[in-house]
């Protein structure tokens, strides 16, 4: 047993591996903000074709493609539908509101998603004193919803409602790669029916930042305006970028191991007195869990378990995320339990 911290807060802890460090000390690189940094254009060519949309461009973050992709589908003033738990909604410091002047307009789901006929439904008609409804946002794997996969014809019968009513549509694809690999359905596909998609390399992947936002030519043209008025545009990024090639190359199929220990986790957790889990509803990297013993709460659970090496994120009073990535191996998911199973028997 290894006296590192085994870290479950975010798949965002990961550290670059040797490997990864080794591709970005050689990459070829040049000033990106001039498009001038082959290693950024190779990887904006090749998600563009991942992605299945005409064009893509890199940015620092999975936060500025949300904050763009918005800031270019609507007008001040006017409603982006998302759900209640969306990123945007509560994670994003009211960049929606500082950066693109819209309004929110959630609709509760279950577990992140929500449905075709629920969309209907939330559609306003005309209604001069309504901000008017512009874009439909999801997300896919969904954060606070648990890592849930959208079904695909929910996803495409969302966009179908939407667009028949004049709204575009934006996917959030921070782990879009994690329901690409539990499902075995492509990223293009996921997103074919989505005006703008992006995916995150500083999750899953192991990169150490960047993401990549995709959609029609004219969708990123505009984009790289946001990308330049907001500072976005980086200069030899192709340093960062040769991380996220890298990431793609060799660790994309290994989300299938974090989706397994995640299972594992969710199984094991089950068994625990003093908490409370859905095993069956654990899809992906995501593990979320209630406390349900009035001897703990998520932070001093957290705090006790972090005293013996094991870092978990609270996520309100009772409820606890774990989520697997890289760093996180078999052994790490073993002692988590024995720790926690220790923990909840001695209150
Ligand atoms: C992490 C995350 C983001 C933001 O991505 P960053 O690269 O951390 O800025 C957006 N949406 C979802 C669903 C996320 O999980």
């Amino acid at each position: 047993m290894s006296s590192a911290l085994i870290d479950l807060f975010s798949d965002t802890k990961t550290r670059p591996t040797a490997a990864m460090r080794a591709a970005m000390a050689n990459a070829e690189v040049g000033d990106e903000r001039a498009g001038e940094d082959p290693t950024v254009r190779a990887l904006e060519e090749r998600g563009a074709v991942m992605l299945g949309k005409e064009s893509a461009v890199y940015l620092p973050s999975g936060t500025m493609c949300n904050e763009i992709a918005l800031a270019v589908h609507c007008r001040p003033g006017e409603a982006v539908i998302c759900e209640s738990g969306a990123h945007i909604v509560g994670f994003e410091a009211g960049g929606p509101g500082a950066l693109a002047g819209v309004v929110l307009d959630p609709i509760p789901g279950s577990r992140g998603i929500f449905t075709a006929a629920q969309l209907t439904a939330h559609l306003r008609a005309d209604n001069l004193q309504a901000p008017w409804q512009r874009l439909v946002s999801v997300e896919n794997t969904t954060n606070l919803g648990g890592g849930a996969v959208w079904p695909l014809e929910e996803l495409d019968a969302v966009a179908r409602v939407a667009h028949e009513a004049g709204l575009a549509t934006h996917m959030d694809g921070a782990r879009l790669l994690n329901a690409t690999v539990a499902r075995g359905i492509g990223a293009d596909e996921y997103a074919r029916r989505y005006d703008s998609v992006w995916i995150d390399f500083s999750k899953g992947l192991g990169a150490p930042g960047g993401a990549l936002l995709a959609g029609s030519r004219a969708f990123i043209r505009e984009a790289r305006r946001w990308q330049l008025r907001i500072g976005g545009a980086m200069r030899q990024s192709g340093i960062i970028a040769a991380a996220c090639i890298y990431a793609l190359d060799n660790n994309l199929p290994l989300l299938a191991v974090d989706h397994a220990r995640a299972r594992r986790l969710a199984d094991g957790l089950a068994h625990l007195q003093g908490i409370t889990i859905d095993a069956a509803t654990v899809e992906t990297n995501l593990v979320y869990f209630d406390i349900v013993t009035a001897a703990w709460n998520a932070k001093t659970l957290a705090e006790a378990a972090l005293a013996q090496g094991v870092r978990l994120c609270p996520m309100g009073h009772r409820r606890m995320r774990a989520v697997t990535h890289l760093d996180i191996d078999d052994a790490g998911i073993e002692r988590t339990l024995e720790v926690l199973k220790g923990l909840l028997a001695s209150a």
